[in-house]
């Protein structure tokens, strides 16, 4: 379990990180924006608005999902929630709950997993293309 100023000092990286992933999203960002707005023009006349902002919503989601930064942002909000929420649960491995430990933790503060099990994720991400799935799975096991 870590310390508090351990988990501060996480927090301070996760929170940089996150900054600089946003950053580098700028950049698709504009992109997509562009997008919104020429396929807006084109499809304003026979959708309903409604359908069409959510259908851009989705365009949006899937763009950025389809990123490394996307991805990347994704895994630093869902471990700065944990550490706002569960600060006690922050720093062990989703699948064996044993500490992550700081060292690791200092250079991917965004990691869930041990140094072994993500060994066997990134072994087995090549068969399973949903890791979050993956994630669900390993924990219903475990319990
Ligand atoms: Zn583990």
């Amino acid at each position: 379990m870590l310390q508090e100023e351990q988990r501060r000092q996480i927090e301070q990286r996760l929170l940089r990180e996150r900054e600089q992933v946003l950053d580098a999203i700028g950049e698709f960002d504009e992109t997509a924006k562009d997008l919104r707005e020429r396929t807006g023009e084109l499809s304003l006349a026979d959708n309903h608005p409604a359908d069409i902002a959510t259908e851009h919503q989705e365009h949006e989601k899937d763009f950025l999902f389809a990123s490394m930064e996307g991805r990347r942002l994704y895994a630093i909000d869902e471990s700065l929630r944990l550490l706002y929420k569960e600060p006690e649960r922050f720093g062990l491995c989703d699948v064996c709950g044993q500490d992550i430990g700081m060292e690791r933790l200092d250079v991917i503060p965004e990691t869930r997993l041990c140094a072994q099990h993500a060994r066997e994720r990134d072994a087995a991400s090549d068969a399973d293309a949903n890791p979050r799935e993956a994630d669900g799975h390993a924990n219903e096991e475990q319990r």
